[in-house]
Parts: C-alpha cells; sequence; structure tokens
C-alpha cells in the first residue's frame, strides 16, 4: 500500500520505453497523425490547373515573389495576410489551451506527431516495451545491432524523406526530387535537407520527450493560459487513493468492497498510465510541466477499470472547479476574449481574401519639381502609376482623368497591357490650361482605370494636382 511509489521512471532523464495503448484518444491520435502525414508529405504531389503559373496545388515561389495556395495566389503585397494568420493562430491557441489545456501539444505540434511515428517504428523493429529494455539491457551482439541499425536506418529514411519533402514546397516537386538525385539541384536544397534531416532525426529518434520537457519554450509559458475551468488530464485523487492509498490487488484487496472497507482507492497501483506515458511521467503526482496532455493514461487507466469491471474515469479531463464539485464555466471573460478576437481576426482576413482586387494600384507623383509652368501658360505634373494584375488572366486598362479639367498624356501608351500576375508603371503627365475651369493652386482629383473586359469594375486611383 502507498501513496506514492511506482517502480517507473519518474526521473526525466532516464530513458522512456512507452507502451503501446487502445483507446479512445489512442485512435484519435492515431487519425489527426494520418491526417497530418497525409497533408504533409502529399500536398506538394497534388496537382491544380491554373492559366498561368504551376500545375501544383500549394507552391512558394520565392524567386518569383509569388506564394500559390490551391485557387489563391499571394503576392508580397498581401504579405500582411501572413500577419492576420499568425494572428489567428496565436488566438486558436490562446482559446483552446484555456478550455482543453495543452491539446496543441498533445495532438498537433509536429513534435509529438513525429515522436509518435518514430516510437511506432521503434516498437515495430524492436518490440514492445518490455522487449526494448531488455535489448538496451542486453550486451552488443548481431542481433541488438541489426534492431538498432535497422531502427536508426527506418528513422533516418523517415527523417531524410520529412526534410526532403519541406524542400518540395519552394519548385515544382517532381523537377526537384529529379535535380536532387542528379546532384543538380540549388545548393540551398542539400543544405535545409541536411539540417533538417539531423534535426527531425534528433528530436524525434534521440531528444523525445526532453524537446517538450526542456527546450520547448510553450511549455513554459502555457499555465499562464490556464485557470480554473481549464479541463485537463487529471487523476481523481480522492477516488484512486481513499482514506489509506493505493494498493495493488491481492487476495484480500481484490473486490472493491474490500478496498472500500480497508480504506484503500481504486488505483491498483499496476502503473500503465505511467507506462504508455510518452515523456515517462506520473499523472498522479499532479500537473507537471512535463505532461503534453495527450491522454494516453486515460486510455491506459479506462482499459484497467474495464478489466477490474469497475467505472472509468480516474484518470479524466477533469478542471478545478469540477474537482471541488462545480460546474465548468465555459464562457470566463478570458476565453470570451480570446473567442472573440479570433472570431473577429477570421473575419477580417476571409473578407480581405475575398476582396482581393483584380487590380492592384499606386500612384506616385513626381515632386522634383512638383509642377511646371509651360511655354503656352498650361501647368503639368507628372505621376507614376503602378499597375499590378492580380488574377491569372491577361488584362487590358485604359486610363483618364476625374474630377479635374486637364489633359491626360501617357505618352505611347493607350491601353496598358497587364499579363497574368506582372505589373507596369506608367509615366503619366496631366496638364491643365491656363484658363481651365476651377483652377486651385491644389486640387485633388482621380485617375480612372477602364477595364476592357466587362466583368470587371473600373478602378479610382486619388491624386492631387498642385499649381503656382
Ligand atoms: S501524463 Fe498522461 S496526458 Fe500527460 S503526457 Fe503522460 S500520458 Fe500524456
Ligand atoms: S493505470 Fe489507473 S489503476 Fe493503474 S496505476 Fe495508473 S491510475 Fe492506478
Amino acid at each position: 500500500m502507498s501513496n506514492a511509489s511506482t517502480p517507473y521512471p519518474r526521473d526525466i532523464s532516464v530513458r522512456v520505453y512507452p507502451r503501446s495503448v487502445s483507446g479512445t484518444f489512442r485512435r484519435i491520435k492515431t487519425v489527426i497523425l494520418v491526417l497530418a502525414y497525409t497533408v504533409y508529405y502529399g500536398l506538394p504531389w497534388l496537382p491544380w490547373h491554373r492559366e498561368v503559373g504551376p500545375d501544383q496545388a500549394v507552391l512558394f515561389d520565392v524567386i518569383g515573389r509569388k506564394y500559390y495556395l490551391f485557387g489563391l495566389v499571394v503576392q508580397p503585397e498581401q504579405i500582411f495576410w501572413l500577419a492576420g494568420f499568425l494572428v489567428i493562430a496565436a488566438l486558436l491557441l490562446f482559446f483552446v489551451t484555456g478550455i482543453a489545456g495543452r491539446v496543441f501539444c498533445g495532438y498537433f505540434c509536429f513534435q509529438t506527431l513525429w515522436t509518435d511515428l518514430f516510437f511506432r517504428i521503434e516498437k515495430w523493429i524492436q518490440g514492445e516495451r518490455p522487449a526494448r529494455i531488455r535489448l538496451d539491457e542486453s550486451p552488443w551482439n548481431a542481433s541488438k545491432i541489426l534492431k538498432k541499425g535497422g531502427t536508426w536506418l527506418a528513422w533516418g529514411v523517415v527523417a531524410f524523406w520529412t526534410a526532403l519533402t519541406f524542400s518540395l514546397y519552394w519548385g515544382d516537386a517532381g523537377d526537384l526530387v529529379a535535380r536532387f538525385f542528379t546532384g543538380q539541384a540549388p545548393s540551398a536544397m542539400y543544405i535545409t535537407t541536411a539540417i533538417l534531416t539531423f534535426t527531425t532525426f534528433t528530436m524525434a529518434g534521440v531528444a523525445r520527450e526532453q524537446t517538450c520537457t526542456h527546450m520547448c519554450p510553450y511549455s513554459r509559458f502555457q499555465s499562464a493560459m490556464f485557470d480554473k475551468n481549464t479541463r485537463m488530464v487529471a487523476y481523481d485523487r480522492a477516488r484512486g487513493e481513499g482514506a489509506e492509498g493505493r494498493a495493488r490487488v491481492t487476495r484480500e484487496l481484490k473486490k472493491r468492497e474490500q478496498r472500500q472497507a480497508a480504506g484503500i482507492g481504486d488505483c491498483i497501483d499496476c502503473g500503465y498510465c505511467v507506462q504508455v506515458c510518452p515523456t515517462g511521467i506520473d499523472i498522479r503526482d499532479g500537473l507537471q510541466i512535463s505532461c503534453i496532455h495527450c491522454a494516453l493514461c486515460i486510455d491506459a487507466c479506462d482499459t484497467v477499470m474495464d478489466r477490474m469491471g469497475w467505472e472509468k474515469g480516474l484518470i479524466r479531463y477533469s478542471s478545478e472547479v469540477e474537482e471541488a464539485g462545480g460546474k465548468v464555466k465555459w464562457f470566463s471573460l478570458k476565453n470570451v476574449g480570446y473567442g472573440l478576437g479570433l472570431l473577429l481576426a477570421t473575419a477580417v482576413l476571409v473578407w480581405s481574401v475575398m476582396s482581393k482586387p483584380p487590380l492592384e494600384t499606386a500612384v506616385r507623383q513626381v515632386r522634383q519639381p512638383l509642377f511646371v509652368t509651360v511655354s503656352d501658360g498650361s501647368v503639368q505634373n507628372s505621376y507614376e502609376i503602378k499597375l499590378s494584375n492580380q488574377t491569372t488572366r491577361p488584362q487590358d486598362w485604359r486610363l483618364s482623368l476625374k474630377d479635374i479639367d486637364a489633359t491626360l498624356d501617357t505618352g505611347n501608351i493607350d491601353t496598358v497591357h497587364l499579363e497574368p500576375l506582372k505589373h507596369l508603371l506608367v509615366y503619366a503627365k496631366v496638364r491643365q490650361a491656363p484658363g481651365a475651369k476651377a483652377a486651385d493652386k491644389v486640387r485633388d482629383f482621380r485617375f480612372v482605370a477602364t477595364p476592357a473586359d466587362k466583368t470587371l469594375q473600373p478602378v479610382e486611383i486619388s491624386a492631387r494636382f498642385y499649381r503656382p
């Protein structure tokens, strides 16, 4: 009988040998794992038809300064979308963490996903937890070299393909792979692949849970987002320990009634929850910085409770409020604030993407000199007008003036022809005759760009005209 004793590693520097477990949360994690890998490894190979541009669904063309995301083409002018996306990601993280703790760590973080895969590879080759412990304790021989070497080789292949896949997002995937293996790829690709292969292998295969515990900054400040209503993986101490602590199953302490009569709790001190933990901790010791909230200990304990014929949930998602017998307040001021911020930021980003104009414009007035007076007495101002085609179709535009009694001179350019996703700089002179109406010293007016394509709307560009 004990309150705290456990034969399993509590010191995080001790190597962890996670045991397999099945259950609801394991299934959820597996589904997320498969989806995440399918997306990550598959996206660079997904074809996508465009009138111009690559036939690849997702491609970040740094040299061409264009980022292709399915039907969307992001140009440097829209880089603020990236800022918006990062704000949304941060708010989502705060919102979810405030409600359900480290869900991101337990289910979605790259480190968790890749470590999970590397654990599986280790298990496929070296066997279940006891076999792996025995293998590590045994002297080096042919079998050990084969199993350890096979594991490292498989990890190396996964790490390499992970790293190579990252590079494929930055160019034509098929072409890059062919050039990579024939020694004709850019040196940046070889360097990136080498660095990422090394870091993936090290983080997911060697450092594993140490990355979460010692290197990840998020584990340090995540508790600032918790409150009494946050649901976290927790051990029901009152039920598990009873009045006299926990105890293993013996002939005298087999049935629940026997245990309750002796003041013993429902925890049979089997250690299964500790054995399945990927970070090697004991959830019965309370909330710990190393706990990534993967909920595998819930599956483990539920399996044990099932076998004993007792109610599940000795380890479960719970909050401080629930433990004290209260009801969770989902809509605390903090969560509502995060939620509203999230909705607002998402709405603004979606609106900004959906309302992306087919033509981006900018005008810059030539200021040296601000104006010139021509020999016939007319006054002339000059402008540089940037017209940028944001679509994947060619466009033709004609320029004219509005709100000013003046003439427009764009040299030989009658119609501005813009290739898809290209821009042009038009040099425009606006000239006002001596007797022009309302010849103020400073006058606001507009350039009007009228499309040849009637499905598009004319675009007005504000500018200012100066006179002596
Ligand atoms: S204690 Fe439980 S929830 Fe926390 S990391 Fe270990 S297995 Fe996952
Ligand atoms: S799995 Fe459940 S019963 Fe077994 S040691 Fe953990 S908390 Fe106790």
